[in-house]
């Protein structure tokens, strides 16, 4: 690698860039609620050329995790705002308004764990950079 400044990892995670050089784009579109468009990839990084389709990029057991750790994570934001109690129906407008945070979330879910995936199993720098 020659002098290049290293884009920063978690910051390039968010932007869903490509895992080898930080640089180039991994989706086709913007977050979309079609799942066919929100989950189209560019095939090759359009900077370094990495190819960035894998047959076993689901990332769905990354998906899983964030789901259920945004369902039980919006209580921290729930309960100061409604607040609970266990002598009246609180706990199921809770769940209820958790489950739609989570749904809502999903389109950008199902892509962010995709992209962590991609970060799990490259490294930075880790393939030949394709000069253009
Ligand atoms: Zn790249």
């Amino acid at each position: 690698m020659s002098e290049e400044k290293k884009p920063l990892l978690v910051p390039s995670l968010v932007k869903m860039k490509c895992p080898n050089c930080r640089k180039g784009r991994l989706f086709v579109n913007r977050t979309s609620v079609s799942v066919n468009k929100n989950l189209a990839m560019h095939t090759y990084c359009e900077h370094c050329g990495m190819k960035l389709v894998k047959e076993d990029n689901n990332g769905f057991g990354i998906n899983y995790v964030l789901t259920m750790l945004t369902f039980f994570l919006n209580i921290l934001w729930y309960w100061p705002i409604f607040g609970f109690s266990m002598k009246d129906n609180s706990i199921f407008y809770y769940l209820g308004a958790s489950t739609l945070v989570t749904i809502l979330l999903q389109p950008w879910y199902l892509r962010l764990s995709r992209t962590l995936f991609l970060y799990f199993s490259v490294s930075y720098g880790s393939h030949h950079v394709v000069k253009k």
